[in-house]
C-alpha cells in the first residue's frame, strides 16, 4: 500500500506513511505505557492488543514489548521520539506471543540490543512458520522477519538505562517456557508481561503449576504496581493476582478431580468450551486452557 495519497478522496484506503504514536500514560515517573485493546487473536484490531511500553533512563531508553505488528511498533517509536531525544539501547521481550514481539522489526537500529529470556530464541524460531502464515500484514516485511534476541537472559541480569537499573528475571516455565519479568528499581514497578492477565481470561501456554508457583513465588522485590501483559496499564500489587490465582487454581482442581474420575481430555475440553468461568472477558481460550491442563495433570 502507498505511503501517500494523491487522490485525497481515497485518503482513507492509503496507509500514513509514518504511524501516529501511540497513546501512553506515565504510570510512574519515567515509566510509560500504552494499553493493548482487549481482542482476540482474530480481530483486525489484534496487532495492538498486549501492553507494551518503555522505560527512560538518564542515558538511555528500554522499550518493553514491541507490540503484535509493525505498525504498532512503529507507533511506539514515534512516541518514544516525541517523548525523549534518549536512544533506545534495549528492546525486552517478555516471552515469544504474537502480541508482545512483531513489533520488533520497527526498532533495529545501530546501538540496540534486543533481550529475552534464555529460550525465546527457541521459542520464535519454533513460532517462525506460524508468524508466517497468520501474521503476515502484521510482519509487513519479508516472511518469517521476527528480530531475535541479541542477548540472553538466564536467572537474572541488571541493565543500566544511566541512574536506573532494570532486573531482568528469566522465570520457570509458566504462562510459556521463555517468560521474563523487568523490575524497575527507581519506581518499584514490575512488568510482568503475561504472567499477570487483568480482566481479559489468561491463556495457558506453558506450565499450569508453574505459573501458580510464580504467583506464589514472584520476585522478592518490594513492589509498588505491575504492568500486567493485558488489562489495565498498572494494577496494584498483589491483588493484581487475586482474579488469575482464583481462575488458574480452580482450573487445577477442576482438572485433578475430572483425572481421578477417568474422564477424557476431549469431554473435559467440551465442557470448558459451554461453560466457560464468569468475570472474565475474551473466555474463548478457556477450552484450550482446560486441555492442556489436562495433559499436565495426567502424568501426576
Ligand atoms: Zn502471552
Amino acid at each position: 500500500m502507498p505511503g501517500r495519497c494523491i487522490l485525497p478522496f481515497l485518503a482513507m484506503l492509503c496507509a500514513p506513511a509514518v504511524a501516529a504514536p501511540l497513546v501512553v500514560d506515565e504510570v510512574a515517573p519515567g515509566v510509560y505505557v500504552h494499553h493493548g485493546a482487549h481482542v482476540g487473536i482474530d480481530d483486525p484490531a489484534r496487532g495492538d492488543s498486549a501492553n507494551i511500553g518503555f522505560v527512560v533512563g538518564e542515558r538511555c531508553v528500554a522499550v518493553i514489548d514491541t507490540g503484535g505488528s509493525r505498525r504498532t511498533g512503529t507507533a511506539l517509536r514515534a512516541t518514544i521520539a516525541a517523548t525523549t531525544q534518549r536512544p533506545i539501547c534495549y528492546v525486552i521481550n517478555t516471552h515469544a506471543h504474537f502480541d508482545h514481539v512483531l513489533g520488533n522489526a520497527a526498532f533495529v537500529a545501530e546501538g540496540t540490543e534486543f533481550v529475552g529470556h534464555v529460550q525465546l530464541a527457541a521459542a520464535l524460531d519454533a513460532s517462525r512458520g506460524y508468524f508466517a502464515e497468520r501474521f503476515a500484514a502484521e510482519l509487513d516485511g519479508p516472511p518469517g522477519d521476527v528480530v531475535p534476541p541479541t542477548v540472553l537472559v538466564d536467572g537474572t541480569t541488571s541493565l543500566d538505562l544511566g541512574n536506573r537499573k532494570l532486573v531482568l528475571r528469566a522465570v520457570a516455565e509458566a504462562h510459556t517456557g521463555a517468560d521474563l519479568t523487568v523490575y524497575d528499581t527507581r519506581t518499584r514497578t514490575l512488568w510482568s508481561g503475561d504472567l499477570v492477565f487483568i480482566e481479559r481470561l489468561p491463556v495457558l501456554d506453558g506450565s499450569l503449576r508453574g505459573w501458580l508457583a510464580w504467583i506464589d513465588a514472584p520476585p522478592a522485590h518490594p513492589i509498588e504496581r505491575v504492568v500486567p501483559g493485558h488489562g489495565p496499564v498498572a494494577a496494584p500489587w498483589p491483588a493484581a493476582l487475586d482474579a488469575e490465582r482464583a481462575y488458574l487454581s480452580a482450573l487445577l482442581d477442576e482438572t485433578r478431580e475430572a483425572v481421578r474420575e477417568g474422564r477424557f481430555l476431549e469431554d473435559v475440553a467440551a465442557e470448558a468450551r459451554e461453560h466457560p468461568p464468569a468475570g472474565w472477558l475474551l473466555t474463548e481460550p478457556h477450552a484450550r486452557n482446560a486441555s492442556k491442563a489436562f495433559r499436565e495433570v495426567e502424568w501426576e
